[in-house]
Formats: C-alpha cells, sequence, structure tokens
C-alpha cells in the first residue's frame, strides 16, 4: 500500500485507493513517454549519422550548432525553445502555444518549423 492510512477502509480506504491507482497510472504514463523517447532518439542519432556520412557535418559543427540553438532564447540550459514571430499588427512578439497575440488578439498562422 502506497498510503497507508490509520483505520483503514471506509472513506480514507477509497481516497487510498484513488491515490494508488493515480500513482499507477502516473508511472504507466512515464514508462511510455520513456519508451517514445529513446525511440525518437534513436530516429535522430540515425538521422545524424546518415548525415554525417553523406555530408561536410563534423561532430564540433553539430555541437556549435546545438549550443546555437540552445541560445536561440538568451540563456544556455539544454532546452530547446520556439522563438516567437512578431505580431504583424503590433509588432509584439505572439505566443508560441496558442500563435496568438496577447496584445491585440489576432491569431496568425506560424511561420516557423520549430
Ligand atoms: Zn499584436
Amino acid at each position: 500500500m502506497l498510503f497507508p492510512m490509520a483505520g483503514g477502509g471506509g472513506q480514507g480506504g477509497k481516497q487510498n485507493n484513488d491515490a494508488n491507482m493515480a500513482v499507477r497510472n502516473a508511472k504507466s504514463e512515464i514508462a511510455l513517454l520513456r519508451q517514445e523517447l529513446d525511440r525518437t532518439t534513436l530516429i535522430v542519432q540515425a538521422l545524424w549519422e546518415l548525415l554525417k556520412k553523406r555530408s561536410e557535418l563534423t561532430e564540433e559543427k553539430m555541437l556549435e550548432m546545438i549550443f546555437a540553438v540552445d541560445m536561440m532564447d538568451g540563456k544556455v540550459d539544454g532546452k530547446p525553445s520556439r522563438i516567437p514571430d512578431n505580431c504583424p499588427q503590433c509588432t509584439r512578439p505572439i505566443s508560441v502555444a496558442t500563435n496568438s497575440c496577447f496584445f491585440c488578439g489576432i491569431v496568425v498562422e506560424r511561420k516557423k518549423v520549430f
């Protein structure tokens, strides 16, 4: 039992079962995400190996580009970042989550891949 409660049974027992079920569901979701991440990493690595063989790209150039992409949001944190487009109406940055302008509310089509 993950969350033992004094007395057992009754309302506390139901809450306990709900909590255990939520933990099991979260663990299953994490395991699935790990599998998907492993598969995605494998594909990216295979693409990189193909690209190296068929181009002039080197590990050094790739590492420089990873650093440059990491820096696109102004901080080196090892995380990708989506650089917002600017609003065609008010020129302020557009939300990358909603593709809409916080200030004038217009929705725009995103023109960047990442
Ligand atoms: Zn705007």
